[in-house]
């Protein structure tokens, strides 16, 4: 298979973790026998040092013809630390997923056996843990009005969503479901927002399309709670943009740490995968950050946007191994990981291939 991939590599970490994602590429390529043809282009703060703009139209003219997008992320302490700052490396990011129709984020929540220890939460509660979230993305308070007032004294943000949007990824999350344990848990705050009660009121029309899947609606703050509580009680998990970006993190204990966790942006035009977490500036430089989030969100490229399954299995089973030979990065170690197993951001990114290698010769035998 022929495929013209694009790497934004992004600020922070995001640079460190992504060059680990396209070795892993590669290795696919060479395994499998695919044609893979990379490019590169800076997003975000390098972008906006280069050019003035965190996303210049030609690098979206690009993303717009290439077959998928791996990124790592953006951000700089410059932007975090004064909020004044007119050009920012989010807008970026935003204007990308609204350009590029990437409407719906897929954020699979399965927690390795291997590091049941390595979360904040009881083993008994996690084990069996097994959640997909789909975050809409390209609405909400991210994109709605925005603005001071009152000299300055009084901001706002607008809360909007519209029928459709809301459609089309409910719908996504329905076809999911059918294909795992058939229960979709829609999370809004319908109690009090009326683009909540919209929001349930799609959801709950949508669900009549799919009478083999449970629906059930949860208020976002108690959803926060039986996510830790009761981890297997959700399969599906359906919610808007804040709601989803917030719940994600808080789920990202179950999989142990925000290093481990990968995303899929999907819509109209070419698929994003990047993993979940930021550009990390107090790990920046160090080499400690995990790249395995990164090189899971390679397996969703390969399943979701080139339908390479076989590929994509080839990659989590390496990741895998790696995790079952005591490998870890910082972390993700414990209190019982032996200190020389504990490895650099690089060293981790060559184990998965080690691994990768035993799986392609044992296919080729
Ligand atoms: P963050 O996700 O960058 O980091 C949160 C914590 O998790 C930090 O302690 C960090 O060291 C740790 N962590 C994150 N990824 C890790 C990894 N791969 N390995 C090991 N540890 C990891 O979130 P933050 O600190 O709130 O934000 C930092 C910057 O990232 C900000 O500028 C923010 O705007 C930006 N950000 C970007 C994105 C994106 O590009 N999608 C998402 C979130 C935050």
């Amino acid at each position: 298979m022929k495929k013209k991939i694009t790497i934004l590599p992004g600020d922070g970490i995001g640079k460190e973790v992504t060059a680990e994602g396209k070795k892993v590429l590669i290795k696919i390529a060479e395994l499998f026998d695919h044609q893979f043809e990379f490019d590169e282009a800076a997003i975000g703060h390098d972008a906006i040092e280069a050019t003035g703009n965190p996303l210049p139209d030609e690098i979206l003219t690009k993303l717009k013809n290439c077959d998928a997008i791996l990124f790592g992320a953006i951000g700089h302490p410059k932007y975090d630390n004064d909020p004044t700052l007119k050009v920012r490396p989010e807008q970026g990011l935003l204007k990308m997923r609204k350009e590029l129709g990437l409407y719906a984020n897929l954020r699979p929540i399965k927690l390795f056996d291997e590091l049941l220890e390595a979360s904040s939460i009881k083993p008994e509660i996690l084990k069996g843990s097994d959640i997909l979230f789909f975050r809409e993305l390209t609405g909400d308070v991210y994109f709605g009005e925005k603005g001071r007032k009152d000299d300055n004294n009084t901001a706002y943000d607008l809360m909007i969503y519209q029928k459709y949007e809301v459609e089309r990824i409910a719908h996504k999350a329905f076809q999911a479901a059918r294909t795992r344990r058939k229960k979709v848990t829609s999370v809004d705050k319908a109690n009090v927002l009326e683009s909540s009660r919209l929001w349930r009121q799609v959801v709950t029309e949508i669900a009549k399309a799919y009478p083999d899947v449970e629906l059930e609606h949860q208020f976002v703050d108690s959803a926060a709670m039986k996510l830790i509580q009761n981890p297997r009680s959700f399969d599906v998990v359906l919610t808007g943009n804040l709601f989803g970006d917030i719940l994600t993190d808080e789920a990202s204990q179950i999989a142990g740490s925000m290093g481990m966790l990968a995303s899929a942006s999907v819509g109209d035009t070419v698929g994003l995968y990047e993993p979940i977490h930021g550009s990390a500036h107090d790990i920046t430089g160090k080499g400690i950050a995990n790249p395995l989030a990164s090189i899971l969100s390679v397996a969703l490229m390969l399943d979701i946007s080139f339908g390479l399954k076989e590929e994509a299995e080839a990659v989590i089973k390496a990741v895998e191994e790696t995790l079952k030979q005591g490998l870890r990065t910082a972390d993700i170690a414990d209190a019982n990981t032996n200190k020389e197993k504990i490895l650099n951001t690089q060293k981790m990114g060559d184990q998965v291939i080690k691994q990768m290698e035993k799986v392609g010769s044992r296919q080729v035998a």
